[in-house]
């Protein structure tokens, strides 16, 4: 294998420390259990009394609703809970496994401080005390040398907010989430500049209403954003005309009146045509168009050329099907949606693309109408009284003064890295990492081991050892979400609502939340100011008090529903758009005076080498990114990934069902072994995985090198020039013969 991290040197217990022979024992003590073992652990919780909690799910970022069981005081299951709208009563099946979560046998269980070279994976075990109390000392001699501004903080999950909080008030600037450079940021740049606001999260779409749907690369079904999944299946059930692009046969796909098998980066053209068929035979909404459209004659002059036929040149699709899709949608406007999308960092021109399917919705005129996107609502929650963060003189480091990514309004990841790589335009020297597997998440993982080797300090806070940890300075446990009290959420939705994490049951080692460690490391940086009370309930209890909400009702309930507003426009909902010219810009002059097309133009994506073919990557409905594959409960449903072939691609290589291969992309990197899925279901010229198997990490040894990981052949990115989102899909493979 050839990337550096699957050269990792195997877990070595260092003979003369017997500190590290500790930390070993650490996890390698423990009794495997296997999946049976879980579910008789979970259901012999006892026999006895019933306790129920609830709480919200952190088995993903959708945070549904879900009451807990406990059986004689034993974590029981996880169901739904009625009374909140993201659940609606109902978890996907990685929320029913929150409860294998909990008993995961790989989770990390006390703080370990790296003793031998980084990445050998040498440790010891130490105390909170002596864990943070290193991280302290070392912050601080950093931030004396070279400034506040030379740690970056790279997180994802709920308990971010506390990190966030102390390292701003300790002076940090640089944070950043995989979640907008490596998932929605393009998209919701592209709405931005076209309404003036993204669609965020979880994204306004009214599908439960909807008379057409049009899924474009979106897999509802594998990706089980969950209360979109159950608006879908009900969709479904209401047979509408369901319309899915897709070079796969997704499971969405498989649900729909027309399946539309694009080349994989062609999406643009596709977007282009259905526009040009929309305009050029009146299926827009004038109305819409004529009350709130800017520079849209200019657009339709731009659009012009973007012909059904050319397209179905570029895309590999039917001139026809591009037409009649079209109609289908475009007749039954404003009442029909093209979706968003959500991880949408394909090619590299994905701001662009994102831009395009907003532009097709406006079209539509489906902007706070019933069955578009309707206009969300949140409650507002009254702060606790903390004290302002320090300012700093020094630009961002991702993307100073916006002169790498102009239309970037978020941090980006892979900006920071890049600094980190070159020092400009000053060093960073320390990454705290929470709750995010960077060697998974980012492109390119050599450049991230790069960049790891000029840091001083790395410190991982996570619930299980991901790929990342292997190669920290500390290492600290995080409780999982059923044992911790976290930030309240307040919730955007048709009608807001808060809800409260609350512990359910204890940890079952030193883990801690993110809150109790962040009180911590404030007080040893010398801010205890940063975090004024004693504990969570205190702040939480304050917080809900000011803000008019019963705490011990949200306690008792989970959830509590902010006040019914009107949702569509009909009903008076409010409409207003922020980009410069206060309209919907379907001709952008921001976009054209900073260089950029001011409509969305088509460059064909690169042919792959003979021989290639172009790589595309998903997500199973029973895993989340690179976080569950050893949840025994999951992945007892899913061991391991598969690669798809076209069963006529596979027969022409002398490929079987089932039969393991190896990937080697056009840089030489070859992948881990994976066995192959010969199906009719994708297109010939294309493979396809799911991501976030793989795994090098021996301390998590239940997800031990199974599958492949789609991240290590992952080498070449293309980033976008608006925002920074860097492409997914911009790697060719091919199979290795092996005896
Ligand atoms: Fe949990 Fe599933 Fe909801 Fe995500 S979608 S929060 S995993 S139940």
């Amino acid at each position: 294998m050839s990337t550096a991290v699957s050269r990792r040197r195997f877990l070595s217990l260092s003979a003369g420390s017997l500190g590290a022979a500790t930390a070993g024992a650490a996890w390698q003590g423990w009794i495997p259990l296997a999946p049976d073992a879980v579910a008789a652990t979970a259901a012999e919780a006892g026999t006895g009394t019933v306790t129920t909690i609830p709480t919200f799910c952190e088995m993903c970022f959708w945070r549904c609703g879900g009451i807990a069981s406990l059986r004689d005081g034993k974590l029981w299951k996880f169901e739904g809970n009625p009374k909140d709208p993201q659940s609606m009563g109902r978890l996907c099946p990685r929320g029913t496994g929150a409860v294998g979560a909990h008993y995961d046998p790989d989770r990390l269980r006390q703080p370990l401080m790296r003793v031998g070279e980084r990445g050998k994976e040498e440790w010891k075990a130490v105390s909170w005390d002596e864990a943070l109390g290193f991280v302290a000392e070392k912050m601080n001699k950093i931030k004396a040398e070279h400034g506040p501004e030379s740690m970056a903080l790279f997180n994802h999950g709920f308990g971010q907010r506390f990190f966030q909080h102390v390292l701003k008030s300790w002076g940090v600037i640089n944070y950043a989430g995989s979640s907008y450079a490596q998932c929605r940021g393009a998209r919701d740049v592209g709405y931005v500049l076209t309404y003036g606001a993204g669609v965020g999260s979880p994204e306004p779409t009214d599908i439960k209403n909807t008379d057409c749907l049009v899924l474009i690369g979106s897999h509802l079904g594998e990706n089980m954003h969950n209360t979109q999944v159950q608006e879908f299946a009900n969709a479904v059930e209401r047979r509408i005309p369901i319309i899915v692009v897709d070079p796969r046969y997704s499971v969405a796909a498989s649900k729909a009146r027309y399946w539309l098998p694009i080349r994989p980066g062609t999406d643009l053209a596709l977007l282009l045509a259905w526009m040009n068929v929309l305009v050029s035979e009146g299926l827009y909404d004038r109305e819409f168009v004529g009350q709130y459209g800017h520079g849209f004659d200019r657009f339709v002059a731009e659009i012009k050329g973007y012909t059904p036929d050319w397209a179905a040149a570029e895309t590999g699709l039917d001139a026809q099907m591009i037409r009649v899709t079209a109609r289908e949608f475009g007749r039954r406007r404003p009442h029909s949606l093209i979706h968003p999308g959500r991880r949408v960092n394909w090619n590299g021109d994905d701001a662009q693309r994102g831009r395009a399917v907003a532009l097709l919705n406006a079209l539509l005129g489906n902007w706070g109408r019933r069955g578009g996107i309707y206009i969300n609502h949140h409650v507002e929650l009254a702060n606790f009284p903390l004290p302002k963060y320090p300012k700093s003189d020094k630009p961002k480091a991702d993307n100073p003064n916006f002169e790498r990514y102009p239309f970037a309004h978020e941090a980006v990841t892979t900006g920071i890295r890049e600094t980190t790589l070159t020092g400009k335009p000053y060093p960073i020297k320390a990454w705290w990492v929470y709750s995010t597997d960077l060697i998974h998440a980012l492109p390119n993982q050599a450049e991230t081991l790069k960049a790891i080797d000029q840091l001083d300090l790395m410190v991982v806070v996570d619930t299980m050892p991901s790929e990342i940890a292997g190669w920290a300075d500390v290492v600290l446990p995080e409780d999982m979400f059923l044992e911790r009290y976290d930030e309240l959420l307040a919730g955007w939705g048709r009608q807001g609502w808060v809800a409260l994490r609350q512990p359910v049951v204890a940890a079952p080692h030193e883990q801690k939340p993110a809150w109790w460690i962040a009180k911590q490391l404030a007080e040893k940086l010398g801010i205890p100011e940063a975090m004024p009370f004693k504990h969570i309930e205190e702040y939480l209890a304050y917080r809900c008090e000011k803000s008019n909400i019963d705490f011990a009702k949200l306690k008792a309930e989970g959830v509590i529903m902010g006040p019914k507003e009107p949702i569509y426009a009909d009903d008076g909902a409010t409409i207003e758009f922020g980009t410069p010219s206060g309209k919907v810009e379907f001709w952008s002059e921001q976009l054209q005076k900073a260089g950029f097309d001011p409509v969305p133009k088509f460059t064909p994506p690169e042919k792959p080498p003979e021989g290639y073919f172009p790589l595309i990557t998903g997500r199973a409905p029973v895993h989340t990114f690179s976080r569950t594959q050893s949840n025994p409960l999951l992945s007892s449903l899913m061991p391991e990934n598969e690669l798809w072939v076209n069963s006529a691609t596979a027969a022409k290589l002398g490929l079987k069902n089932g039969q393991v291969v190896k990937l080697k992309n056009q840089d030489g990197v070859i992948g881990q072994p994976i066995k192959v899925k010969a199906t009719q279901r994708i297109r010939p010229d294309t493979l396809y995985m799911v991501y976030g198997f793989g795994h090098t990490n021996p301390m998590r040894k239940h997800a031990f090198m199974k599958g492949a990981s789609a991240a290590q052949l992952n080498t070449r990115y293309k980033t976008d020039p608006l925002m920074g989102g860097t492409s997914l899909h911009a790697n060719f493979v091919t199979f290795v013969k092996e005896s």
